[in-house]
C-alpha cells in the first residue's frame, strides 16, 4: 500500500510540516504544526479526499507548534504528543517567553511514549522518543524502516541544537546514535527544516560523536 507525503513550509525559520496519507484507503496524517500552513494542509487533503485522522507534535518547540490549535479545530483530528510535551502545549507563553508568532495554547488527546504504535490506514508507526534537542521529541518510524519523520533531530550534514533550554549534547549523541544502530542505511529522513537525506549519508559524522 502506497505512502504519499507532501510537504508545507511554515515561519519565520521555515518549518516543515509534513501531510502523510495512506493513498489507499485516504487516510492522512499531519507532522508538525508550523505557522500559518493550516489552511494549505486542510486544503489538499480535501482535494485528495483524504481525512486527516490525527495530528502529532515531534516536540513544542514554538516553530512547530504554532498551529497546533489552529490544526486541531480545523481538522477535528486528536493532537498526540510526548508526554513530556502536554504542559508546554497547554502553556505555552510561560515556556517561550517572547515568541515571534503568536502560539495559542493547545489540548493533547494523547499523549505517545517510546515504542507506541502509530496507525495509519493499513500501515503503522512506531514512536521513538530522541531527546538532546527537546526532552519531549518524538519521532515516527514506518514498519518497513524506510521513512523516518525526525522532527529536529537529524538534518543533512548536522543534528537539532543543544544550546537551548532542556537541550543536552550527551543525549543527543546517545539518540544519534541510536538511530544508526535502528534503521537500515536506505531509511529516508524527513526532518523539521530543509531538504531530506538518508541514516547512510549521515552515519560517518555521527560514527564519530563522542561516546558519554
Ligand atoms: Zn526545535
Amino acid at each position: 500500500m502506497p505512502l504519499e507525503i507532501l510537504t508545507f513550509v511554515g515561519g519565520p525559520v521555515e518549518t516543515n510540516a509534513y501531510l502523510v496519507a495512506d493513498t489507499e484507503k485516504n487516510e492522512a496524517l499531519v507532522i508538525d504544526a508550523p505557522h500559518e500552513t493550516t489552511a494549505a494542509i486542510v486544503a489538499e487533503a480535501a482535494a485528495r479526499g483524504w481525512t486527516i485522522g490525527r495530528i502529532v507534535i515531534t516536540h513544542t518547540h514554538w516553530d512547530h507548534v504554532a498551529d497546533a490549535r489552529a490544526l486541531r479545530e480545523a481538522t477535528g483530528a486528536p493532537l498526540a504528543a510526548h508526554p513530556l510535551a502536554v504542559d508546554n502545549l497547554a502553556n505555552p507563553t510561560s515556556f517561550f517567553g517572547m515568541l515571534p508568532v503568536e502560539v495559542p495554547p493547545v489540548e493533547t488527546d494523547e499523549t505517545l511514549a517510546d515504542g507506541a504504535a502509530v496507525p495509519l490506514g493499513g500501515h503503522v508507526f512506531t514512536v521513538m522518543h530522541l531527546p538532546g534537542h527537546d526532552p519531549s521529541h518524538i519521532a515516527l518510524v514506518d514498519e518497513n524502516r524506510e521513512i523516518f519523520l525526525g522532527g529536529d533531530v537529524l538534518f543533512p550534514g548536522g543534528h537539532g541544537r543543544t544550546d537551548l533550554p532542556g537541550a543536552d549534547q550527551a543525549v543527543m549523541n546517545a539518540s544519534l546514535r541510536r538511530l544508526v544502530a535502528v534503521l537500515p542505511p536506505a531509511a529516508r529522513v524527513l526532518p523539521g527544516h530543509g531538504a531530506p537525506t538518508t541514516i547512510g549519508a549521515e552515519a560517518p559524522w555521527i560514527g564519530m560523536l563522542r561516546e558519554p
